[in-house]
């Protein structure tokens, strides 16, 4: 290759932070460019599972990303009401001596601190306060076009947008996404406001007619965040997240077990999110153009896998940009090589709504008692039906 390359990502999200890290590793000159006028996440835990703290530690921030997070004992899936467990599985020390990774649990405003320390030490450029418009694509360059007229061009524009993506709009058409069913109250809270008895360092998912809740500690035990998710027929606000109710929230799981009655009883402030989706896209490239993370691939939080997938695309990317002059053709190679991947995560997601949501103790029983035989007589072959996840080694 005679010349560096440069690489524009529209969207300084986890997933665009992770790819521009990436491909400055392979050597590429990169540029971020972010609609937000200052650079935040949302004030909520994400879980980081084998196959993206695989990418972390390519990126040297392992050890960082588990001195600012927090490593749960066990995965286990209860009952919401009487708390009798469908499934226990030991994560500490389990997941990483399996998986060769920890399975670790932090704050997303550390996490996306932790991509972005790291992006300014690689002198990568984050331009806040540039939100993409669309896009132009050339045959020898590809630029986004911003809502001020302004251009920034590259040799390879990667839209990291998110689900309301203007690059897979101009790419794709402006179709919107779609409502699953599904809204989404989160949260965290200082961990001395509740009795640790019963908040046991788990991730836990309690499981109810139409509705599910999940909780994990942060940063070293400080918070605990929580999910609350509900079906719901429609979502009829104009944003797709707004200040939620902490009585309606308390109200949906009126009588669900004491922890989850400890945890929402020292809720002050939630955000309730529509949660959206897209089907699989009929491509991910156009040119010298490819859709990356949410964007491309949105996905139901049900198997905490959205950034992950972000992440592992991001590798992929970067080592096809890396390994052909031709960027067109490494694009193509991206897409073939990640979309099945990314939608049997996406397909997994839904599935697990249907396996939490069941309505009626006998469906409930139905859907769960697989699960549950799994996890109490077939330990290993519990454990097993996620290696094809979690042991998924991108890097390859
Ligand atoms: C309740 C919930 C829980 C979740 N839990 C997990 C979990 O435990 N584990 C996990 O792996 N995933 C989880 N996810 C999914 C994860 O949050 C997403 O998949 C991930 O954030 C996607 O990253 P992204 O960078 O692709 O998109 P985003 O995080 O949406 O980032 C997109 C970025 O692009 C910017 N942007 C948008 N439009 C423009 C524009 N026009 N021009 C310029 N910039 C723009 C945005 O401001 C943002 O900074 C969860 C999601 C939800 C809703």
């Amino acid at each position: 290759m005679s010349r560096k390359q440069r690489i524009v990502i529209a969207g300084a999200g986890l997933g665009g932070l992770c790819a521009a890290l990436c491909l400055a590793r392979q050597g590429f000159e990169v540029e971020v460019v972010e609609r937000a006028p200052e650079l935040a996440e949302v004030g909520a835990g994400i879980q980081i599972s084998a196959n993206a703290a695989r990418v972390i530690a390519h990126l040297g921030l392992l050890d960082e990303l588990r001195r600012r997070g927090f490593e749960p004992e066990t995965a286990e899936i209860r009952d919401g009401r009487s708390g009798f467990t469908y499934f226990r599985n030991r994560l500490r020390d389990a997941h990483a001596e399996r998986y060769g990774f920890p399975y670790v649990q932090i704050h997303r405003a550390d996490l996306h601190d932790l991509l972005l320390t790291a992006c300014t030490a690689a002198g990568i450029a984050v331009t806040i306060d540039s939100p993409v418009l669309t896009y132009r694509a050339f045959e020898r360059t590809a630029a986004a076009v911003l809502i001020s007229g302004r251009e920034v061009e590259g040799d390879v524009l990667i839209g990291a947008d998110g689900i309301h993506s203007a690059v897979r709009m101009r790419m794709l058409g402006a179709e919107r996404p779609r409502f699953t069913g599904q809204v989404a109250w989160r949260g965290t809270i200082p961990a001395e406001r509740l009795d640790r008895a019963k908040v046991a360092p788990v991730a836990g998912v309690w499981a109810g007619p139409g509705r599910h809740f999940v909780h994990y500690y942060l940063r070293g035990g400080a918070l605990v965040n929580f999910v609350a998710i509900e079906e719901r027929p429609r979502w009829d606000r104009e944003s797709w997240t707004e200040p939620g109710a902490v009585a309606e929230l308390r109200q949906a799981f009126a009588g669900w077990h004491e922890t989850v009655q400890e945890i929402l009883g020292a809720v002050e402030n939630t955000f309730l999110w529509g949660l959206f989706g897209r089907d699989r896209l009929k491509r991910w490239t156009d040119g010298r153009v490819a859709l990356l993370g949410d964007a491309c691939h949105p996905m139901l939080p049900f198997m905490a896998q959205g950034a992950a997938m972000a992440f592992e695309d991001a590798y992929v990317l970067a080592r096809c940009l890396a390994g052909d002059d031709d960027p067109v053709a490494a694009l193509k190679a991206y897409e073939r090589l990640r979309i099945d991947r990314a939608t049997r995560v996406q397909r997994q997601a839904m599935e697990n709504g249907r396996l939490f949501h069941a309505r009626g103790r006998a469906e409930q029983w139905r859907r769960l008692a697989p699960v549950w035989l799994a996890s109490h007589v077939l330990p290993g072959i519990a454990r097993s039906r996620f290696d094809w996840l979690y042991g998924f080694d991108v890097t390859a």
